[in-house]
């Protein structure tokens, strides 16, 4: 096993389950769908989209080809390939840029729209990575903050979504998810 289940229940208590995971988001079979933190044209790149597109195996680039790119902040649904999941959700995160471009609240609105467009694709369980965090130098308490209060009101919003798995990689992408989740609000 390379994942670990925290179940502590996340205070206040979300409408949803949020769990978090160590290692390789495409290993979660208990998930419907994926998240890919694509870039904008949604053709591939490196870091978890390059490990999602190498899993998945090249129909899933071809479903790529047909959506016409995404802008930072938005969702679009595809298939899922041969990854053990029904479907991926290729979002744009921000690129870090100081923090006073708006990248906090692209940065939330890329979990909600995810959640939103899970929701209408019928999928109850929903994997993301830490998104923005890698090549996108997103820092990653920041990045941890704004990633579990906006799961956690998404959540709120679309009961049917039954739980968000975050899949971090590294102990210091685990810890800084793990205090943002335990963190009181107020
Ligand atoms: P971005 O361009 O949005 O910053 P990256 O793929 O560079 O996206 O990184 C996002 C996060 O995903 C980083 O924390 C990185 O360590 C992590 N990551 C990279 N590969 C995987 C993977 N296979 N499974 C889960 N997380 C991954």
């Amino acid at each position: 096993m390379n994942s670990t289940v925290d179940d502590r229940t996340p205070h206040p208590p979300a409408s949803g389950r949020v769990t978090l995971h160590r290692g390789d988001i495409t290993t979660d079979a208990a998930a419907d769908a994926i998240v890919n933190a694509a870039n904008s044209t949604l053709l591939g790149g490196g870091g978890v989209d390059g490990a999602i597109h190498r899993a998945a195996g090249p129909a899933l680039l071809a479903e790529c080809r047909q959506l016409g790119g995404c802008i930072a902040g938005d969702a679009k649904v595809t298939g899922a390939g041969r990854l053990p999941v029904d479907r991926v959700i290729h979002t744009v995160g921000p690129v870090w840029r100081g923090g006073g471009a708006g990248e906090a609240a692209l940065l939330a609105s890329c979990y909600r729209c995810s959640i939103e467009v899970a929701d209408t694709a019928g999928c109850a369980v929903v994997a993301f990575p830490a998104i923005s965090c890698g090549v996108y130098g997103y820092p990653l308490e920041e990045a941890a903050a704004v990633a579990t209060a906006a799961v956690q009101a998404a959540l709120a919003a679309h009961p049917r979504v039954r739980e968000v798995r975050f899949w971090l990689f590294g102990d210091a992408a685990y810890s800084a998810f793990e205090r943002a989740l335990h963190r009181p609000i107020g």
